[in-house]
C-alpha cells in the first residue's frame, strides 16, 4: 500500500504523527493508498523551512526567477500525460478533462512568466522640486494555500505560479482526497530549479488548516472549496491580521431564452451540468428557461443526458466519471429524492446505475429534475454532482430576479440570439463571471477568476492582475538627492509642492 507523505524543504517528509486516512480510486471504490495526517509540529516545520527559503528567493533577480517559471511550464507540458492520469485515478474524471484542468493551470504558469513586466513599478520624475517618487509591489513571505478535492491540479496552480513569481514561499495544503498531484507538482518545481522551502506540501485535515491559519508567520492564505469552510477561513485568518482570499461554493444558472439556437444550449448545458460529474465549482447546475421552449428544451436535454457515457474516467469514449466518494454518491442520491418527495418531477434519474466491470465505484447518472423552485431543497444546496434543475420563468426579468435572489455568486451564463438581452443580462446579474452564450466563463489567465456574495470572502479575485495585487504589498519611496549648495532646501514643517 503506497504512502502519501509531505513534501518540505525540497523532499519528501514523514509525518510526525500516527494519523493517516484512505485514499480511494473513486472509480473502483478501493482502497489505493494511505495518506499521513500533517500536526501542528509538521507546520511549524514547513512555515520554518519556507520563512528561510523566503529571504533567499525574495533576492533572485526577476530574470533568475522568470528562468525557473518557463522550465517549470516546459516540465508541466512534458508530464501533462503522466500528470492527468494520476488526477483521473484518485478524482475519478476522464483523463481529458484532467488534461483540460491542466492545461487552465498552465495558463497561469505562463501568465506568471511575465513576472518582470507584471512587477514594474510606477516613477513620477520630479513629483516636487528636485524630488521623485515611485512605487514598488514587494513579496509578503510565507503564503499558504488551501485547495479543494475537484481540481487538484488547476487550483493549486491558480496560486503557487503568481505566489512564486512576486518573491514569496508558498505552502500548499492539498485536498485529503486527491492529494498525489501536489506532490507530483513539487517534484516538478524542484527539477525547474525552484530552491527548496519555496514550494512545499503539507498533507492533512483542519488540524494543518488552523495550524496555518493561526502561525505568526503565515502573511497571507488563499482557500478555494465550500462556502461554509471559505466563511470560517476568512473569518478565522483575517482576525490574526492576515491577508485572505477564500472562494467558496456556487450554485450556477444558465439561462434560455427563447430566441436561443436550442440545439447549441442543449450541447453546452449537458457539457456544462455533466462534465466531471457536475463537481466544478463552474458547472450549470440549474437551467433557467423561457415557459415558451421549456417543453422542447427539457425533451432535447434528456435525450442528450440519456446518451452520456458513464464509465471509469481512463476508459475508452468515457464522458462522465464517478463522484468522489461513497458520501458524496449517497447525498446525491438524498438531494434526487429529496426532489421526488417536494413535488419536482425526475426526467432523468441517475440513481442506483452500475457501470460493468465497476460496480464497486461511486457513480451517479445524469440527473436532471424539471419543475424546480427556489424552496426545493435540490434547488437551496449546492449538489455538487451531475443533477441539472430546470426552473421555468416567463421572460428575461423574471431570470435574472430569480438569479438575483440565489446567496451564490459565482458564475452564469445566457444563451440567446440577441445582443440585447445579453447586455440587460450582463449589466444585471449580480454575478462574478458571465458568459454570453459560453457556459462555463472561467476567465482567461491575465482576468482575474472570482464570484460574489457567498461565492468568494474577501477583496481579491484569484490569478491575473489581483493575483499580483494579492500577493505583494506596495512600497512608496520620496527620494531627494541634493547635490549642490544652491539646490538644498531648507527643512520645512509645512509640506510643500
Ligand atoms: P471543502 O470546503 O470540503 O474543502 C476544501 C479544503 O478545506 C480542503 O483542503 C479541506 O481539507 C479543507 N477543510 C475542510 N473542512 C475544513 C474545516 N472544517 N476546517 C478547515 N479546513 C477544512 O471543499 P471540497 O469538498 O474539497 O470542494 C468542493 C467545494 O469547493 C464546492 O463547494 C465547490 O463549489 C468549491 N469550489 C469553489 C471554487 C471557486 O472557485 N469558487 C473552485 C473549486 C471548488
Amino acid at each position: 500500500m503506497t504512502t502519501i507523505s509531505h513534501w518540505i524543504d525540497g523532499a519528501t517528509r514523514t509525518a510526525s504523527g500516527d494519523a493517516t486516512q484512505p485514499v480511494h480510486n473513486p472509480a473502483t471504490g478501493e482502497v489505493i493508498a494511505q495518506l499521513e495526517l500533517g500536526t501542528v509540529a509538521d507546520v511549524d516545520v514547513a512555515v520554518a523551512s519556507a520563512a528561510a527559503a523566503f529571504a533567499t528567493w525574495s533576492q533572485f533577480s526577476l530574470s533568475k526567477r522568470s528562468t525557473v517559471l518557463f522550465r517549470f511550464r516546459e516540465l508541466l507540458v512534458a508530464n501533462t500525460h503522466e500528470l492527468a492520469l494520476l488526477v483521473s485515478r484518485e478524482h475519478g474524471k476522464v483523463v481529458s478533462d484532467a488534461k483540460g484542468e491542466i492545461g487552465r493551470g498552465l495558463e497561469v504558469v505562463e501568465f506568471a512568466c511575465g513576472l518582470a513586466q507584471l512587477l514594474k513599478g510606477e516613477y513620477s520624475e520630479q513629483a516636487a522640486t528636485g524630488i521623485d517618487v515611485f512605487s514598488v509591489r514587494e513579496p509578503l513571505g510565507v503564503v499558504a494555500g488551501i485547495t479543494p478535492f475537484n481540481f487538484p491540479v488547476m487550483v493549486p496552480l491558480w496560486m503557487a505560479p503568481m505566489a512564486i513569481a512576486c518573491g514569496n514561499a508558498f505552502i500548499l495544503k492539498p485536498s485529503e482526497r486527491d492529494p498525489s498531484a501536489a506532490l507530483f507538482l513539487a517534484d516538478l518545481w524542484k527539477q525547474a530549479g525552484l530552491p527548496d522551502g519555496v514550494f512545499s506540501v503539507v498533507q492533512g485535515d483542519k488540524t494543518v488548516v488552523d495550524a496555518l491559519l493561526h502561525h505568526p508567520d503565515v502573511a497571507a492564505v488563499s482557500f478555494v472549496g465550500s462556502t461554509p469552510i471559505a466563511r470560517y477561513i476568512h473569518a478565522t485568518a483575517s482576525a490574526r491580521g492576515k491577508r485572505v482570499q477564500a472562494l467558496g461554493g456556487a450554485k450556477n444558472h444558465g439561462v434560455v431564452l427563447a430566441d436561443a439556437d436550442l440545439d447549441d444550449a442543449v450541447d453546452h448545458l449537458t457539457a456544462a451540468a455533466f462534465g466531471a460529474a457536475g463537481e466544478r465549482c463552474m458547472s450549470l447546475s440549474v437551467a433557467v428557461v423561457e415557459d415558451s421552449v421549456a417543453d422542447i428544451l427539457v425533451a432535447k436535454l434528456a435525450a442528450k443526458a440519456r446518451a452520456v457515457k458513464v464509465t471509469a474516467g481512463d476508459q475508452d469514449g468515457a464522458d462522465m466519471g464517478p463522484v468522489i466518494t461513497a458520501a458524496a454518491k449517497e447525498r446525491i442520491e438524498g438531494l434526487i429524492a429529496s426532489a421526488e418527495a417536494e413535488g419536482a418531477t425526475v426526467v432523468v434519474d441517475g440513481r442506483g446505475i452500475s457501470v460493468p466491470g465497476y460496480e464497486g465505484g461511486f457513480f451517479v447518472g445524469p440527473t436532471i429534475v424539471d419543475h424546480v423552485n427556489a424552496e426545493h431543497t435540490v434547488y437551496v444546496e449546492e449538489v455538487f454532482g451531475p443533477v441539472l434543475d430546470i426552473v421555468r420563468v416567463r421572460d428575461l426579468a423574471e431570470a435574472i430576479e430569480v438569479i438575483n435572489a440565489n446567496p451564490y455568486g459565482n458564475g452564469t451564463a445566457i444563451f440567446t440570439a440577441s445582443g440585447e438581452a445579453a447586455r440587460t443580462f450582463r449589466r444585471s446579474v449580480k454575478v462574478g463571471m458571465v458568459g454570453v452564450n459560453v457556459p462555463i466563463p472561467v476567465p482567461v489567465a491575465w482576468h482575474s477568476f472570482g464570484g460574489w456574495k457567498d461565492s468568494l470572502f474577501g477583496e481579491s479575485h484569484v490569478y491575473g492582475p489581483d493575483g499580483v495585487r494579492f500577493y505583494t504589498r506596495g512600497k512608496v519611496t520620496t527620494q531627494r538627492w541634493p547635490h549642490r549648495e544652491a539646490e538644498r532646501t531648507a527643512a520645512s514643517f509645512h509640506f510643500s509642492a
